[in-house]
């Protein structure tokens, strides 16, 4: 029997909020894009800065990809964000299911936060008289903003079974984040948190930037970082939730 994601299904609502999201960071990467067309040839950056600015914004596209994802495991849940959140936890007890949904579905979840925080830091930027800093910025914007949309696009390749040699290369050189590195998340929840390229968990590993953000939270909250894991944990393995009913909140 084939398998079917628990939370296939969305509202209208839900329909519309991914696919606004989605819009919003794609407005923010034309934008970025138009500026960095408009502003080329009086700024006229060096290729070798080019190619600096394109790939800091590619480490941090994978360190904010991390963030996000650290966000929606440690302190949302479903009461907050609804299916989107829903859909994530599914990811760690059924890592499969989320090959089967829709590409809205999923980039929305990068794409909202890539919206806000691109997007304005973006609009300071284009503020500033255009100089070499401000385009490279602007590059790095862009990149981040692209990167988001394809966030759950990049990390879902990690989990295809079958993959073309050429994306088996890239991951092999970690241009891609690769299923062996990815995995290493599936098995412990607290790590590898990155999922572009994963460039980023080695630092943010390393340092264990994560635990420490989580204790600097609690301290500062007194929230309990992942407080309904075993709920979900117990609910997504069969004890409470049923494939195709009505979801709690739903
Ligand atoms: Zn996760
Ligand atoms: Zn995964």
């Amino acid at each position: 029997m084939p398998t079917i994601p628990f939370f296939k299904h969305a509202t209208l609502r839900e329909i519309i909020v991914t696919r606004l999201c989605c819009a919003a960071d794609v407005v923010v990467i034309l934008c970025c894009a138009g500026y960095l067309v408009a502003r080329y040839p009086e700024v006229g950056l060096h290729w070798s800065w080019l190619i600096v600015a394109l790939l800091a914004g590619y480490f941090l596209a994978d360190l904010f990809s991390g963030l996000v994802h650290w966000v929606v495991d440690t302190w949302l849940d479903e009461g907050m964000l609804g299916r989107g959140i829903a859909i994530t936890r599914e990811h760690h007890t059924h890592p499969s299911h989320v090959l089967l949904y829709g590409f809205f579905d999923q980039a929305s979840l990068g794409a909202a936060p890539s919206a806000v925080v691109v997007g304005g830091a973006a609009t300071v930027t284009a503020l500033f008289p255009a100089s070499a800093l401000t385009y490279a910025l602007m590059i790095v914007w862009f990149v981040i903003a692209t990167c988001m949309l394809f966030g759950m696009g990049f990390h879902n390749l990690a989990h295809r079974p079958v993959r073309p040699l050429p994306l088996r290369v890239a991951q092999r050189l970690h241009l891609v984040c690769s299923p062996e590195h990815h995995w290493r998340h599936h098995r412990d929840h607290t790590i590898r948190y990155c999922v572009i390229n994963g460039w980023a968990n080695y630092p943010c590993d390393r340092f264990r930037l994560w635990s420490r953000l989580e204790r600097l939270v609690t301290a500062t909250t007194g929230c309990a970082p992942r407080a309904d894991d075993a709920e979900w944990q117990h609910k997504l393995n069969g004890a409470g939730i049923v494939v195709g009913s009505p979801r709690p909140n739903g």
